[in-house]
């Protein structure tokens, strides 16, 4: 009797759980694919985030997250509260010394010309829409290269310590052509940007966005829709780049990941 008591309240309990899915390691600089009963709403940190028609949402952790993530998930009036560690990463150091001093430091004159950039890839990355196609797997922009860099490593230049590197360092020959790792919308196409030379960003839904840098031609025009494998333009060394190479970046509106979790 007492058993098959623990047994029904064992069972009217799952009734009133909401069944979450997450798929992504709860870690530093990580995308977290989420996936609920449609019509719910979830709140990461407090802060309300979108869910898609049947359910999915997506959300990113910091290079440097220290404290857990609050996922509060609203079903039919009922709130349940999931709280998730996120584990510690250990970021390599990457020394480059012996650079012109004008490439560590931009001159005052160029000052303008980055805040500008800034503004247009902080306005791309601020954009909030329904599409989804952050659920479906993500695909390498090239066939061939080489990996020389990657996310979270904390760069020394000259022996001064600079902002960390948040993308992945692809390394091929000028003109290798480039493909698009998912389906998205162009949301900024600039040929000539100060750091990132020629840039294109493509939105995949709920603040989840791409961003491909040092680009030699880009095929794409702002508004434009693509799809996963796309050929979007060519590989360079536009920019701040010390050599031909193709720099991808993920972001969670914000919020810097590591393109390594959306690909492996
Ligand atoms: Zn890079």
């Amino acid at each position: 009797m007492k058993f098959l008591l623990l047994f029904l309240i064992i069972i009217l309990n799952c009734q009133n759980l909401s069944a979450v899915e997450f798929l992504g390691k709860f870690e530093q600089g990580s995308f977290i694919l989420g996936k609920i009963k449609p019509n719910s709403k979830v709140k990461i940190d407090n802060k309300k985030i979108r869910v898609s028609k049947d359910g999915y949402f997506a959300f990113g952790l910091d290079r440097d997250r220290k404290n857990n993530v609050v996922i509060i998930i609203q079903e039919n009036g009922k709130t349940k509260t999931i709280e998730k560690q996120v584990l510690k990463r250990k970021y390599k150091i990457q020394r480059i010394d012996g650079l012109p001093s004008k490439q560590v430091t931009p001159p005052p004159e160029v000052y303008d010309r980055i805040k500008k950039d800034n503004i247009l890839i902080g306005k791309a990355r601020s954009i909030d829409t329904p599409y989804d196609f952050f659920k479906d797997k993500f695909i390498y922009p090239i066939d061939k290269y080489i990996i020389t860099g990657v996310y979270g490593s904390q760069r020394i230049l000259n022996g001064k310590p600079r902002r960390p590197h948040y993308g992945i360092d692809f390394h091929a020959p000028e003109g290798t052509p480039v493909k698009a790792m998912m389906d998205g919308e162009v949301t900024l196409s600039e040929s000539d940007m100060y750091f990132t030379g020629g840039t294109i960003i493509f939105d995949h839904g709920h603040g989840i966005s791409t961003l491909y840098m040092h680009m030699k031609d880009i095929h794409v025009k702002v508004g434009q829709k693509i799809k996963k494998g796309d050929i979007v333009g060519t590989l360079g060394q536009s920019g701040r780049a010390t050599g031909p190479h193709l720099d991808i970046r993920l972001n969670w509106f914000d919020v810097k990941l590591d393109p390594a979790s959306i690909l492996n």
